[in-house]
Order: structure tokens, then sequence, then C-alpha cells
């Protein structure tokens, strides 16, 4: 039981580096690394596996990371920039 609990608080503080656009309009070329505490937001499960994704800014094209949740909450790009910006770890 308490060997469980200790994998369950681990993967809450997992910290990962992702690829985001750094702007919402990243004309197929601005983007940052970020790092995330890998948790979602909204419920504190754990977010599913980034993969290279292509986001598109209107026009332009750009490789990044996307993931999708298990849990079902989507994480936007918006919303990750700006958690990125007061998680304290960027
Ligand atoms: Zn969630």
């Amino acid at each position: 039981m308490s060997s469980v609990l200790t994998t369950a608080l681990l993967e809450t503080v997992t910290i990962r580096t992702v690829t985001i656009p750094s702007c919402q309009m990243h004309q197929g070329f601005y983007r940052k690394p970020v790092k995330l505490r890998w948790t979602c937001p909204r419920c504190g499960q754990p977010r599913g596996k980034p993969v290279p994704t292509r986001s598109y800014d209107g026009s332009r094209c750009l490789i990044v990371d996307g993931w999708v949740n298990p849990c079902g909450h989507v994480d936007y790009y918006d919303d990750v920039r700006r958690e990125a910006q007061g998680n304290g770890l960027n």
C-alpha cells in the first residue's frame, strides 16, 4: 500500500521539458522549450505522452510537442504558456 502511494506522489511531481509555440502567431518559426509539472492543471492527473505535433497559426506550420491527456482535459498552448510563466520552473 505505501509503495503505491509513493509511486502516485512521484508521478504528481514529474517535470517535463516540452517545446511549444512561443506565441500564437508563430509564423512557422517561433517556438521555445518550457518546463512543466506533468499533471493536468484542472484535475491533477498525469498528462499524456508528448509527441511531435504540427501547430498551425493560420498560415504556417510548426513542429512542436503535443499531447492528449488521458483525463480528457485539453491543454491549449495559450494556457500552457501562462502556466510556464507562473510555475516557477522557467
Ligand atoms: Zn484533467
